[in-house]
């Protein structure tokens, strides 16, 4: 019989209590009224169920899966489905409370939420992924719906898993309902460009925060930590806009190269070599802690959680750092960014692109309607750049970091909804 590992315990800041503490210090800012202060600070629902699937040699093995849903207020809770080892409760709560803010500062309707199930897809089958997907999704199908709660993706899953659950849930209800889920293949009713669409909201909030910085992106030099769909999108489109990128790295290591990596061969190494770079010739191998620390402009986080720490945070020699990654940065470490004078665009407004563009899939899926790349493009790089302003405009305004001017952005527009809508 095979039992699930418990995922090892990690010496890193709590993400929930990473979030907590900068809602706490916008809020303060805002003069935001206890009741809602209180509602706010925890979630609406939290779902965790356990999901038996039937393993591809015979046995079967229990997983954990959740869903949490942060906020509905603003509208149906919208947020992504996390497949990795290290899930949990904590984790998911303060992704979902993210996925309200970041929804709230691109100004789209939604509220937020997330889900997680703990597992290693990277040592399952196909077959076991969707056995357990499914199970997932119907385990959710009175929680999910696309006027309730719309799942997408997030890491360890993409366009599959979410034509998975697209189906399973139309199965449930009897019919074909496709707005139940974003991120979807575009022949069931995908939008275009949803794929690279968190990796190009990275890349304008980059030239937005260089322009505010003063730095030229022809002359400029960038690292990327993660080299997945984010990392590897925002890389493309910045070197496509003159910018040199000197470092990026994945789970197999980091690489850098100080004339720039050529992102398209590095693109065309990984898809050919099992979605990783280990052996790539395009540039030299280097300890994956250095990359954070290396003499560049810009440093794009765009993996996982807690990376930039007290530990390393002042060490950081980046002008800039754009957070393709949630929660990237942990709480303790932002002062030390501020005291050095690094501008660092914060998650919830630099990786805000996906779910913006996952808003159109679902406007366009309600439409009954395809919209072109170009219509797709120009109107999430409009709303990329009209929150980046506001949120520019909000920090000079009350004398704040980026990141607590996007989290002033994000409850005010969510306290003055509570107060219109009422209720309690
Ligand atoms: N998982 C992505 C995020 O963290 C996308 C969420 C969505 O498109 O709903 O923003």
């Amino acid at each position: 019989m095979a039992y699930i590992e418990p995922a090892p315990i990690k010496d890193k800041d709590n993400p929930f209590e990473s979030m907590m503490s900068r809602f706490h210090i916008a809020a303060q800012h805002l003069g935001l009224d206890d009741e809602v202060y209180n509602v706010l600070k925890s979630p609406v629902k939290q779902v965790i169920t356990s999901l038996p699937v039937t393993m591809d040699d015979g046995s079967i093995r229990v997983f954990e899966g959740y869903r949490v849903i942060h906020s509905n207020i603003l509208g149906p809770s919208k947020g992504g489905v996390r497949y990795d080892m290290d899930v949990n409760l904590d984790e998911v709560k303060a992704l979902a409370a993210w996925m309200t803010w970041k929804c709230a500062v691109v100004d789209i309707p939604y509220g937020g939420a997330k889900g997680g199930i703990k597992c290693n897809p990277r040592e399952m089958s196909a077959g076991e992924i969707e056995r357990l997907t499914r199970s997932y999704t119907q385990a959710m199908y009175e929680i999910f719906g696309p006027d309730r709660d719309i799942p997408a993706p997030d890491m360890g899953t993409g366009p599959r898993e979410m034509a998975w659950m697209m189906d399973q849930y139309s199965r449930s209800q009897g019919m074909t309902v496709n707005a139940v889920v974003t991120g979807k293949p575009l022949v069931l009713g995908g939008s275009l460009g949803r794929t690279e669409a968190t990796g190009r909201g990275v890349m304008i909030s980059t030239l937005a925060g260089m322009e505010k910085l003063r730095i030229n992106p022809f002359k400029a030099t960038c690292a990327i930590q993660g080299f997945g769909n984010v990392g590897s999108w925002a890389a493309l489109l910045l070197e496509e806009r003159g910018v040199t990128i000197t470092a990026v790295s994945d789970l197999s290591g980091a690489y850098y190269n100080e004339e720039g990596i050529n992102i398209a061969e590095a693109n065309t190494y990984r898809q050919e070599n099992g979605g990783h770079l280990e052996g790539f010739e395009g540039a030299e191998k280097i300890d994956p802690d250095e990359l954070l620390l290396l003499d560049v402009d810009v440093l794009v986080p765009a993996a996982i959680e807690d990376v930039i720490t007290k530990e390393n945070a002042d060490k950081i020699k980046a002008k800039l750092i754009v957070e393709g990654a949630n929660g990237p940065t942990s709480a303790k470490a932002d002062a030390i960014i501020n005291d050095k004078g690094i501008m660092a665009v914060p998650d919830i407004l630099a990786n805000a692109g996906g779910v913006t563009v996952s808003y159109f899939e679902w406007v366009q899926n309600r439409l009954g309607y395809k919209w072109t790349a170009e219509r797709v493009n120009r109107r999430s790089d409009r709303i990329m750049r009209d929150a980046f302003n506001k949120v520019y405009k909000a920090s000079q305004e009350y004398n704040v970091s980026l990141r607590i001017a996007a989290y002033i952005v994000a409850i005010d527009k969510v306290a003055k909804t509570y107060k219109y809508r009422g209720g309690f």
